[in-house]
């Protein structure tokens, strides 16, 4: 195949060309940052859709996220390139709420009197899980890279209310591998979801998600970009020049230099000898949980509550989320949607059951928890799998990361598992791209106003900044 050459929106021709692999949130931003910055981008996306994990399909003339998704006030860098957009006005924020089921019983878990009233622990371990939180919020974060969560939350709340409360919560989400999850991954999650001082408040977008990948598409390209969807990659070499070679279905194409945004082993699959000789190995870095959900479409809703968390081993998920607490009617109909969501690892049997056999044991266990809902409630269901959604996190996670530049000043890594210790999101991937962004040279972006294009091409993306986390009690969704 011939060398890329593209053009600016002024026609002036770019010859210094750059692939960016994965067409998630990680490459959307690592994309549009670079052709703002007048590189030559090409997307790669295997797809037919752009989002990754938070892609979207259709039902009844609108569409809805596979997976949940939703963003908090404290996702600063991702607000910033939705500013950036042009549709960070679009964003809606209402409060939503948490609750723990236990034995047929649903305990909001809310606020410092919700925790008093917490039957399913004793009156002393209720305690013990507030001061968990009150320190947890408090203490710094030094040296929790190096302790476990367990020994951490133990320490904290003893060893009666770990097993009882902490323990199925950190199961749910790391199944057998949640033994050496470091303190420093929970801290930061619990610190992220209170983020606010006037309770929970959560946030979506009208449109959907893919009001944002939309938007992201269209000023990708006003900015010179290409995009290419359904074009999966399936080698990625360095040639005798010196190139980074890319090998599609549609043959070997040759960049200056790459953006991989993969989680780590899908990259890893695509490394060829050459490449294989120059890059450090990836082995060190974390391997990955996936998820199962099962979106029901409602006709009435379940709960008050955003989420439901059903750790405890009678439930085949680990909890129900009923997003539709939080979106507007005008981005669902009149329906109530609910997901039930599971994590689990690619190997898991359970992983690879059909979507008939994961709605035959689903759905009844959620009309056991909601005796009054009935089949005729129930609209439409749909089973979703993303095999890679969060690195399993070791000890001493921070080292372990990979490098944000692979190959010196040819190969770079924007993917989740350098997230770490921000919390696997949007916002975290984001957080993710502007370091990458930043060791490829790409500093002081700022939120500049640039004089041409479109609205949304208006502005350029900002300066990573974390934002500012006042203090609440900690939130015992893990
Ligand atoms: C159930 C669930 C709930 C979630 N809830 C939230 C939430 O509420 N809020 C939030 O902010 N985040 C949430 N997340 C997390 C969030 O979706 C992810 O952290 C984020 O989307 C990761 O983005 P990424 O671009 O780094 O990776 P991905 O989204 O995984 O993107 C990688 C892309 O690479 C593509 N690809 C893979 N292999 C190839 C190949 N060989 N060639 C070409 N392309 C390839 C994939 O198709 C994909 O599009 C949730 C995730 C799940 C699964």
């Amino acid at each position: 195949m011939m060398p890329v050459i593209c053009h600016l929106p002024d026609m002036r021709p770019v010859t210094h060309s750059i692939a960016v692999l994965g067409g998630g949130i990680s490459g959307l931003t690592c994309a549009l940052r670079l052709a703002q910055e007048g590189r030559c981008v090409t997307l790669i996306e295997g797809s037919g859709q752009l989002g990754g994990l938070g892609t979207f399909f259709e039902h009844d003339g609108r569409t809805f996220e596979k997976f949940y998704h939703c963003m908090l006030p404290s996702d600063g860098p991702l607000l910033r390139v939705l500013e950036a957009l042009g549709i960070r006005d679009d964003v809606y924020w209402k409060p939503t709420t948490f609750a723990y089921a236990h034995q047929g019983r649903f305990f909001p878990l809310n606020t410092a009197l919700d925790l008093l009233k917490f039957a399913p622990l004793r009156f002393i371990d209720r305690i013990r899980v507030g001061i968990t939180g009150l320190y947890g919020r408090l203490a710094s974060d030094k040296g929790l890279d190096d302790i476990t969560t367990v020994k951490w939350l133990t320490k904290l709340s003893g060893t009666r209310a770990f097993a009882k409360f902490w323990r199925p919560m950190l199961e749910a989400k790391f199944g057998d591998r949640h033994h050496d999850v470091p303190a420093l991954w929970f801290w930061t999650r619990f610190n992220r979801e209170k983020g606010e001082s006037k309770g929970e408040r959560k946030g979506y977008i009208k449109g959907g998600y893919k009001h944002i990948t939309d938007t992201f598409a269209r000023v990708l390209h006003a900015n010179g970009g290409t995009i290419r969807l359904k074009t999966t990659v399936q080698q990625m070499d360095i040639d005798d020049e010196g190139r980074v070679a890319i090998t599609t279905a549609a043959g070997v194409e040759k960049f200056d230099q790459v953006v991989v945004t993969l989680p780590t082993p899908q990259v890893e699959k695509l490394i060829g000898p050459a490449l294989r000789r120059e890059m450090p190995a990836l082995d060190t870095t974390t391997d990955y949980q996936g998820v199962i959900n099962c979106l029901l479409f409602l006709k009435k809703p379940l709960t008050p509550h955003y989420w439901v968390a059903t750790p405890e081993g009678e439930h085949p998920f680990d909890g129900v989320v009923e997003t539709s607490t939080l979106t507007d009617t005008a981005d669902r109909g009149s329906r109530h949607v609910v997901y039930l969501t599971k994590y689990l690892h690619r190997d898991d049997v359970r992983f690879a059951a059909s979507d008939d056999c994961i709605r035959a044991g689903w759905i009844p266990a959620l009309k056991n928890l909601f005796p009054q809902l009935q089949d005729d409630d129930i609209e439409a269901s749909f089973v979703f799998r993303a095999p890679f959604v969060e690195p399993i996190y070791r000890l001493g996670q921070m080292k372990l990361r990979p490098p944000e530049e692979l190959v010196a000043d040819k190969v770079y890594l924007a993917n989740t598992a350098q997230v770490y210790p921000v919390v696997t999101s949007w916002n975290g991937s984001v957080t993710q791209a502007e370091r990458t962004l930043a060791v490829m040279g790409l500093h002081d972006t700022g939120c500049q106003p640039v004089p041409t294009g479109s609205r949304t091409a208006e502005l350029k993306l900002t300066k990573p900044r974390l934002a500012a986390q006042p203090l609440r009690p900690a939130s015992a969704k893990v």
